[in-house]
């Protein structure tokens, strides 16, 4: 290991940084975050600092110092308990100076750019105060720590922390409560990863504090349980959100749709229990009621329940009806949104619902036949200028097509269907309102399927991007 990391406190205490550039500025942002008082000698100094030292004196801090004149051995004598040096000038041989000076005295030298004058230097960080991590190459491989540093911040909720801070506040309790170390950590491993945290991450402080105190005041036993309306998306796993995969990990129970592809459902914590809940056309094994039950069952049993369903839970999934029921048993849930079918399959098949040249808006129709019949406001959707887009449609698709040229949509309009989109399997099939069904049926083309109506459909042939080996003719 070629450097130690450590972490260091540096509140009231003196840094003195040379150079008044942007490079500069970058450090004393830094430095100033950690409430250092900060010494700045440069011959000049940029706009930015000029601002923050004059916001400094106006708010009464007395953090930043800034000293007008060339570099000298005096500057850093001049400052008591000087504790780190940051040279950040462009000048590299005045940088070194700078850090020769520093470690003559004893303290901790920073040279930017510079890895081997510098006694110490900083990290790429991922700030979630009170929890920080620093990632470092030593130098060697700035651009890797960035892209790291990238990974790390889309894996670490935003709300980290406000859950530290959290259990910060709850620290001496939850000691005084179990003596014992290994009773501890199980305490605080259930609690970061369960309803607490996820209470915290959503912003609801209060009601994170009263589950945690809740369950520090109840038997061991206690457990509260939490429903998450999760929308797994088309098909493609990675079209899921992040929050929608952590909340898939963690769950103890899991009730799925046909919708969900099996590659989203391998993302499931292996020892959840799944429980299927598909519904085939006319065909209802389990009914709407009895899976509003058993998400309230489970839930009241304490188990973190993870309803997961194709695409958005929102949008023709009776998410809403879903948590209505557990809304008024009082448990708490969550909803995470997932990319419609409309939004993957269009973008799978290169189909801009919204392209400004051919439509203003776009409509998400439920197109299934009701003993036989559609009834849709067809006067309203041959209207111009917009996209149409029928979930549910194949069975009813040429009551789609015949029905949209009665009411006055020109039969050369442009239509597609989209069979298992964002999947390897995806298919697209183009062609007008006259032509769609015959070559979808010849194709014989099985659900999941999507119609999409309008001008915009045109554009496929020139952007379409993805599964091209198995484009049909
Ligand atoms: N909540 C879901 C829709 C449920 S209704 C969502 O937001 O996407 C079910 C209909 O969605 C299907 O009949 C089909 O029209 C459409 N659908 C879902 N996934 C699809 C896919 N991968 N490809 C094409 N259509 C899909």
């Amino acid at each position: 290991m070629d450097y130690l990391p450590l972490f260091h406190n540096l509140k009231g205490r003196n840094v003195l940084v040379v150079g008044g550039g942007e490079i500069a500025l970058r450090k004393v942002r830094l430095v100033q975050e950690a409430s250092a008082i900060i010494t700045i000698v440069a011959k000049d100094f940029c706009p930015d600092l000029l601002d923050m030292a004059e916001r400094d004196k106006e708010h009464g801090c007395n953090g930043l110092h800034l000293i007008t004149a060339p570099y000298k051995l005096e500057h850093l004598q001049a400052i008591p308990k000087l504790v780190l040096v940051i040279a950040a000038t462009n000048d590299r041989e005045l940088n070194r100076l700078v850090s020769e000076h520093a470690q003559a005295a004893n303290v901790l030298a920073n040279v930017v750019d510079d890895p081997g004058y510098s006694t110490v230097i900083f990290p790429s960080i991922v700030d979630r105060s009170p929890i920080q991590i620093a990632i470092s190459s030593g130098g060697d491989a700035p651009v890797l720590v960035r892209m790291l540093r990238t990974k790390l911040e889309a894996l670490i909720p935003a709300g980290t922390s406000k859950l530290a801070a959290l259990a910060g506040s709850f620290r001496e309790r939850v000691k005084a409560r179990f003596a014992n170390g290994a009773d501890r950590k199980a305490f605080w491993e259930e609690v970061f990863a369960g309803p607490i945290a996820e209470q915290a991450y959503a912003n609801n402080l209060d009601s994170a504090e009263q589950l945690l105190a809740q369950k520090l005041e109840s038997s061991d036993e206690f457990k509260t349980g939490e429903v998450y309306l999760v929308g797994g998306g088309p098909g493609d796993p990675d079209l899921l959100t992040f929050k929608a995969l952590r909340l898939m990990q963690q769950a103890d129970i899991v009730l799925y749709d046909r919708l969900v592809s099996k590659e989203v459902l391998n993302l499931v914590r292996r020892d959840a229990t799944r429980i299927y809940v598909g519904k085939t056309a006319g065909d209802h094994p389990v009914t709407q009621e009895n899976i509003n039950q058993k998400l309230v069952d489970y839930a009241l049993e304490g188990h973190r329940v993870v309803r997961l369903k194709g695409g958005d839970p929102f949008i023709f999934g009776r998410g809403g009806e879903e948590i209505e029921t557990l809304a008024e048993h009082g448990i708490p849930f969550q909803v995470v949104p997932g990319i419609t079918a409309a939004s993957g399959c269009a973008s799978y098949a290169g189909i801009p619902l919204t392209h400004r040249d051919y439509a203003q808006s776009v409509r998400f129709i439920a197109g299934h036949l009701r003993s036989g019949k559609m009834d849709l406001n067809w006067p309203e959707l041959v209207q111009p200028n917009q996209t149409l887009v029928f979930y549910m449609g194949l069975s009813g698709m040429e009551t789609i097509c015949d029905e949209l040229k009665q009411h006055g949509l020109d039969p050369q309009t442009p239509a597609a269907l989209i069979e298992k989109g964002t999947s390897y399997n995806q298919q697209v099939f183009v062609g007008d309102l006259d032509t769609l069904p015959a070559t979808v049926r010849a194709a014989g083309a099985q659900a999941p399927t999507l119609i999409i109506v309008g001008h915009v459909v045109s554009l496929h042939r020139k952007l379409a991007w993805f599964n091209l080996a198995e484009r049909p003719e």
